[in-house]
């Protein structure tokens, strides 16, 4: 166990070799096996409409723009239907914070996956538009939850955590919730036996201290709840959007990918960002900490709006995973190997 300072020291000043090999050691102390887990799942957004309005977002919409919309549940189950052909079990759904749609929109969606498809597991909304869907139906954020759980819900991607420093909030995200806010509702989650994931999204305005913080304000719920099966740092990818800048370094993102390995103890799996950082820095990035791939992604439309997504399919994902010496396995959102 390392404390905040000597991870920001880490970061800071250790050397790049060093630091990998450090970050690997406590990935095989972890996963002894050279096992590199992957999940075939799905990403679908149903809305692009946001009231947000992040400035980091190239996805979102106004309602009346022509591009703008909204899917409806029929097509969504479409989606889900091929997402099932192709032996998939993760679903991420995600979208923007839309002005109209409450909690019944949820519920029938997710009972209809659920009636339809009873295998695949609901890992879809972020605390962003849990906090939404419970001001839009005059819900508490533990109703909420409970219902949608009801519905279906089973775990919930951290998707919205950016940094979770709310000078860094303002800047780059003003309309969107608090870091207290976002941590509230993983910690409502978790009092329901919910499970999910933590994110951070970093290389915008962010300084080296402000990571740590958030890692430091990560492994503490965690320490409290045990919520977070895995954690995923990804690089702010600034196409096409109001905030612009620089495209954080390879060298930089695996930098932070082994830091975070070292410093988050108590979270179990760490993944490597392909869909931000390519397929031969997410081989790297298995030397730095990393002990898991994250999805397939039949669909994926939020980093591919920047116009920097990259694209692989099933077959270079597990090519990529024994090319670089480890065995390839296929996961459900639950972590449990599958196949
Ligand atoms: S990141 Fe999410 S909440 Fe922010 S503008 Fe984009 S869709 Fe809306």
């Amino acid at each position: 166990m390392i404390t905040s300072k000597e991870a920001l020291d880490l970061l800071n000043n250790e050397d790049f070799i060093q630091l990998g090999k450090r970050a690997s050691e406590i990935r095989f102390k972890i996963h002894p096996e050279p096992i590199v887990t992957y999940v075939v799942d799905r990403n679908i957004n149903y809305t692009n409409i946001c009231e947000s309005g992040c400035k980091f977002c190239a996805f979102y919409r106004k309602k009346d723009d022509k591009d703008a919309y909204l899917l409806s549940i029929k097509e969504i189950l479409e989606k889900v239907r091929e997402l099932n052909e192709v032996g998939g079990t993760q679903l991420l759904i995600q979208g923007g914070l839309h002005p109209e749609i409450g909690i019944d929109y949820f519920v029938k969606l997710f009972g209809e996956i659920k009636k339809h498809f009873p295998n695949i597991i609901i890992h879809s909304l972020s605390p962003a538009e849990i906090i939404h869907i419970s001001r839009k139906s005059n819900l508490s954020i533990l109703d909420t939850l409970k219902i949608l759980k009801d519905a279906g819900l089973e775990s919930i991607p951290g998707g919205g955590a950016e940094i979770l420093v709310d000078e860094i909030r303002k800047e780059i995200s003003p309309n969107k919730i608090s870091w207290k806010e976002w941590e509230m509702v993983m910690r409502e989650a978790s009092k329901l036996g919910m499970k999910g994931t933590a994110t951070m999204m970093f290389g915008s305005v962010e300084t080296q201290e402000d990571i740590i913080k958030h890692l430091e304000r990560i492994k503490m719920l965690q320490e409290e709840t045990g919520f977070f099966r895995a954690f995923i740092p990804w690089t702010y990818q600034p196409g096409k959007n109001e905030l612009g800048g620089k495209k954080a370094s390879s060298y930089y993102y695996l930098r932070v990918l082994a830091v975070s390995r070292i410093f988050l103890h108590n979270i179990e799996n760490i993944q490597a960002s392909w869909v931000t950082q390519g397929p031969k820095v997410s081989q790297l990035a298995l030397f730095f900490g990393a002990n898991d791939m994250g999805g397939t992604m039949l669909e994926e439309n939020v980093v591919s709006a920047t116009g920097f997504r990259f694209l692989m399919d099933r077959d270079e994902i597990v090519e990529l995973i024994k090319e670089a010496g480890f065995i390839p396995k296929v996961r459900n959102t639950r972590y449990e190997i599958i196949e």
